[in-house]
């Protein structure tokens, strides 16, 4: 089954045109008194975090031999046969995508170009882009959890752990897709297994005073905004979860008659009616437009 959007591997716009749709996103910047960034999985494939390629094959080998996996978001989601498997998948993928994530350029290129303007960011992305590219983390919302961060597998209390070194220690020591036993790690309250911590379909996810916090920081920052001319920026969101970014932007935009929703996406998505006059998207190049924005 295939899992993963690969819109933003065609390439059907020219240089010339990223370049002009920079020149826009520069202005509308200009113009707008707030900036609402929601950022998507494209984003991180802007910047060369992809999840699949050279970048997943070089890391899983013996997985994807084993399971025949498409891609990392794919193999992330696998019920592996017990714990040991599981924490031999997820200790390498957490630091593929977390403790050892490097700064992209993107991302970058996004925080200069926010230099010194108002905005917050909302994103569905639970890698460390931000923080690597230095971002301020108060000004970042990660919704989807964390992939360096722990939760109850029975989520009985809303708390999440972090311990790098047990990971590093278990991408040290497994062998054959095991961890040994004495590595996974238990919930203290309740016994059961941690997992890594991020939204569950049926059982949501743990949400403790950490992510309470971004949260309220967030929507301070959308009620301190309202009315005023607010520039909503979707930058690689796809259609896996709308109800985090796309829709509350699409809705906010039309409850606001000087708000804009700019969508960077090479794909493109149904945009509601009563917001067509309010839309702005943008089909280049995400990582060509944002370098070439930048100040
Ligand atoms: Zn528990």
């Amino acid at each position: 089954m295939q899992h993963v959007n690969r819109y933003w591997e065609t390439e059907t716009v020219t240089k010339e045109a990223s370049l002009a749709q920079a020149d826009v996103l520069k202005q509308l910047i200009d113009e707008a008194e707030a900036i609402v960034i929601g950022v998507g999985a494209g984003m991180s494939a802007a910047a060369g975090f992809t999840y699949v390629g050279k970048r997943f094959t070089d890391a899983f080998p013996d997985f994807i031999r084993k399971y025949r996996f498409l891609d990392m978001l794919q193999a992330s989601l696998f019920e592996f046969e017990d714990e040991q498997e599981y924490w031999a998948f997820q200790s390498r993928f957490s630091l593929l995508n977390f403790f050892d994530q490097p700064v992209g350029q993107a991302y970058i290129d996004l925080r200069h170009l926010m230099s010194g303007e108002n905005y917050h960011v909302i994103t569905t992305n639970a890698d460390n882009a931000f923080y690597a590219a230095d971002f301020d983390m108060d000004n970042v919302f990660r919704i989807q959890g964390e992939y360096g961060l722990w939760q109850c597998s029975k989520h009985c209390h809303q708390q999440t752990y972090q311990d790098e070194a047990i990971i590093r220690q278990m991408v040290r020591e497994q062998s054959n897709m095991k961890v040994p036993a004495n590595l996974v790690p238990h919930c203290p309250k309740c016994g059961a297994g941690l997992e890594v911590n991020k939204r569950n379909e049926e059982k949501g996810m743990v949400e403790d005073s950490h992510f309470h916090e971004q949260k309220e920081r967030y929507e301070q920052f959308l009620k301190e905004n309202q009315g005023r001319k607010v520039l909503f920026l979707e930058i690689g969101v796809g259609h896996t979860t709308p109800q985090f970014i796309k829709h509350p932007f699409q809705q906010m935009t039309e409850e606001n008659a000087k708000a804009l929703f700019v969508t960077m996406n090479q794909k493109d998505y149904y945009i509601p009616h009563a917001i067509r006059h309010q839309t702005v998207r943008m089909d280049g190049n995400i990582a060509e437009v944002l370098h070439a924005s930048r100040k």
